[in-house]
């Protein structure tokens, strides 16, 4: 068995919804879409049971969920991409998010002998999703007169909440408050939202990345709260070799050892997702030690410069991101964002629970 695999950490994941709880009021929609970030849906919901809802991406994520019986409310943060979905939403108690003209009409003509509650998806600036502020007045009007809808809420998604000084999030925040209809529930703030932002909390928040253990802020910055990450990305040491002066390492040769020294072979590569091309170094931890990795990653396996490690040998532990190294600090090294390394994961990677 290659020596590769995910660790799971069920506590880290109820760790920082705890965090979460004590930074906001709100209730808490626990986003877990995209396979629980990586993490899997199914582990991740039932880490979770104490969220007061789960947010997905699709009906197929919902209807798993509704399979291991989870009772919360489960919502479809793109509502339905199809009309022949409503009819399974609406046996299944989902919630859907209405972001736009064409599901409002769908809606139509649904006969009233089952009810779901829905959310109204209102572009408060960001410009991906949701109906203009101006036209909230009158799709509300719409929705309420269907016998198949329940309760409406509102909801909007911030585009620059990482950005503690960002007037356009203050615009999001000023215009999603002044849209009317006091009685209905309101969501806006995502994880980096419920970090920088307390005016955008409102009823209900959405956690995903801190959920997991990780920021969304720069990683250096201050963060409100500590973090356990849920994840850690472990192999081990598969080759250990001393190398000369001048020796090229792997594809390309683009390393060449500055000195004689040990250089060490990981069992992990691109082919589980972890990065190919790096803005500037990264480190490994092997057996904790910080090692820098050198030459190209390739498919299986990359090559660690192992002179501040002497003594590793064969089957050491090393970890890659996680517990000891933040996976926001790997993917900033990769030009990336911590989110794309945790969905990323490839499924060959065996899930094991953390003893
Ligand atoms: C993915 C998503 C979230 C969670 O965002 P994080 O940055 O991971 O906290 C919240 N709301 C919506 C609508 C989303 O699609």
């Amino acid at each position: 068995m290659r020596p590769a695999y995910v660790s799971l950490n069920e506590r880290a994941l109820r760790h920082n919804l705890a965090q979460v709880r004590a930074l906001s009021g709100a209730r808490i929609m626990a986003i877990v879409k995209a396979n629980g970030y990586g993490h899997g849906l199914v582990w991740t919901a039932k880490a979770l049971d104490e969220a007061d809802a789960f947010g997905v991406a699709s009906l197929e994520e919902g209807l798993e969920l509704r399979a291991i019986g989870v009772r919360q409310e489960i919502c479809l943060l793109e509502g339905f991409f199809d009309a022949a979905e409503i009819p399974v939403i609406l046996r299944e108690r989902l919630t859907p998010v209405i972001h736009d003209h064409y599901q409002v009409a769908a809606l139509k003509g649904i006969p009233g002998d089952r009810r779901c509650d829905a959310w109204i998806k209102v572009d408060t600036g960001m410009h991906r999703l949701g109906f203009e502020p101006a036209e909230i007045p009158a799709v509300v009007a719409d929705l309420a007169a269907l016998p198949c809808i329940g309760r409406l809420g509102l909801m909007s998604h911030l585009a620059s909440a990482e950005d503690p000084d960002s007037r356009a999030t203050m615009r999001q925040i000023d215009t999603f408050r002044g849209l009317g209809f006091p009685a209905f529930r309101r969501s806006l703030a995502n994880s980096a939202g419920i970090l920088r932002w307390p005016a955008a909390h409102a009823d209900w928040v959405r956690p995903g990345l801190m959920l997991y253990g990780a920021s969304p802020l720069a990683p250096q910055g201050p963060s409100p709260v500590a973090l356990q990450p849920a994840m850690t990305l472990r192999s081990r040491l598969i080759s250990v070799r001393r190398r000369k002066e001048g020796d090229a390492i792997g594809y390309g040769g683009d390393y060449r050892c500055p000195c004689d020294m040990p250089v060490g072979v990981v069992g992990v590569g691109y082919g589980d997702g972890y990065p190919r091309e790096f803005r500037t170094g990264v480190s490994v931890l092997v057996g904790g030690q910080r090692v820098p990795v050198v030459g190209r990653v390739s498919m299986d396996m990359l090559t660690v410069d192992l002179r501040e490690a002497p003594g590793a040998q064969v089957g050491d532990e090393v970890v890659l991101w996680g517990e000891g190294l933040p996976v926001e600090e790997v993917a900033h090294a990769a030009g990336t964002i911590p989110y794309t390394l945790l969905c990323g994961l490839t499924q060959r990677l065996p899930r094991r629970e953390r003893p």
